[in-house]
């Protein structure tokens, strides 16, 4: 194997682990996305239960009003039962009407009100249906996401490994050095210097020389011999010919 096929190789399983690192990098950020969908109906139930508490309030405050006016009214009937005077007496009864009359207007928002909860609880039951659609698809797909994650640890894991058996197989340290340097900033690093002596990482076209070296390089690893570096004049990237 010549060193620019060596190269390759270890390009390959660079590339696999790019890929991985990018994966792993976006998995937990599709997960924070689909966990954030929750959050829109999480509020439509919550306020749903705001609206059912609210209606409950209303009937509970009728409901005392009620109470309070009745006993308002029994004091009152009480206290006429020994007045002396007649006139006392109807000044009473008129009081007395009209507690009545508050009882009869409280006593009726309350059923008004009892009316409203109905809907209210539909309300609920339906913020409810859809909180329950939603998270269970979100944690299929959560699970899903979570199991991706677990593979695509086990992947890298094993492409590292694959790593270090195809970077000893480069077996000239200044080719690594070079390979190395340029992979953070290039890539891919090593690319075909096209027959038209292009380069195809930028896509400029080299000086015939570049196109001569590279033409030898390829001879003298056929030949066994040794390979030197062939660089894009533009872009750095490791050039080859086939
Ligand atoms: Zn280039």
């Amino acid at each position: 194997m010549t060193i620019v096929e060596a190269l390759i190789e270890l390009q390959d399983v660079d590339g696999r682990i790019r890929e991985l690192e990018l994966e792993l990098k976006d998995l937990p950020r599709r997960r924070a996305l689909e966990t954030a969908r929750l959050s829109g109906v999480s509020a439509d139930l919550k306020a749903a239960q705001a609206g059912l508490e609210q209606v409950e309030d209303r009937i509970k405050g009728y409901e005392d009003d009620a109470k309070a006016l009745r006993e308002k009214a029994q004091k009152l009937k009480t206290a006429q039962a020994s007045l002396k005077t007649n006139k006392e007496y109807q000044q009473y009864s008129i009081q007395i009407d009209l507690v009545e009359h508050d009882i009869s207007a409280a006593e009726s928002n309350q059923l008004a009100a009892m009316d409203d909860k109905p809907a209210a609880q539909k309300r609920i039951d339906d913020a409810q249906a859809r909180y329950d659609s939603v998270k269970g698809g979100i944690d299929a797909i959560c699970s899903e996401i979570d199991e991706r994650i677990a593979a695509v640890k086990q992947e890298l894991a094993e492409a590292q490994s694959e790593r270090t058996a195809k970077a000893a197989q480069v077996s000239d340290p200044k080719f690594m050095l070079y390979y190395e340097r340029l992979r953070t900033k290039r890539w891919p690093v090593v690319v075909q210097l096209t027959h038209d002596g292009v380069c195809d990482g930028c896509h400029l076209v080299q000086p015939p020389s570049v196109g001569q070296l590279a033409d030898a390089n390829a001879k003298n690893g056929e030949a066994g011999k040794d390979q030197s570096v062939v660089a894009c004049t533009m872009c750095g990237r490791i050039l080859y010919r086939l």
